[in-house]
């Protein structure tokens, strides 16, 4: 059991779960703001053009209701959030590839250089070094 327990912490604990677990409450949270937005300021803008409720439109087939108003209502709430989600995943691509920017790269490189002696990273303004203690 403790075994388990432990194997349980290890996944937990990675950084990625996390991730997925702060991605999975903001989804959720989202969501609901783009529900309001469908269900309380889109569909009784298109209910004004249709005349009426949009979202409670049904029709009935052979003594069978279609709720065909409350599908639309769903598929306008897809779109808006495939639309809103591919803007982030793009945001977070180019914020990726800003991280890698090569010239970053180099400047952070600049602040150590490598002990002669030691061959130890320190810092690029030190006159002694910390590992061997050779004067440079
Ligand atoms: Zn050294």
């Amino acid at each position: 059991m403790s075994k388990f327990l432990n194997e349980f912490k290890e996944f937990a604990l990675r950084g990625n779960v996390l991730d997925l677990a702060v991605g999975v409450i903001i989804g959720g949270a989202f969501q609901g703001v783009v529900n309001s937005l469908v269900q309380d300021i889109i569909s009784p803008i298109i209910g004004l053009f249709a005349n009426k409720d949009f979202s409670n439109l049904v029709m009935t087939a052979g003594g069978v209701e279609l709720k065909y108003g409350s599908f639309i209502t769903a598929l306008i709430n897809f779109i808006i959030m495939a639309f809103v989600i591919f803007l982030i995943v793009k945001s977070m691509n180019k914020l990726a590839t800003l991280g890698k920017n090569p010239e970053v790269a180099v400047t952070e490189e600049c602040t150590t250089k490598v002990c002669p002696y030691c061959c130890s990273e320190i810092s690029i303004n030190a006159t002694r070094c910390p590992n061997c203690t050779s004067e440079l």
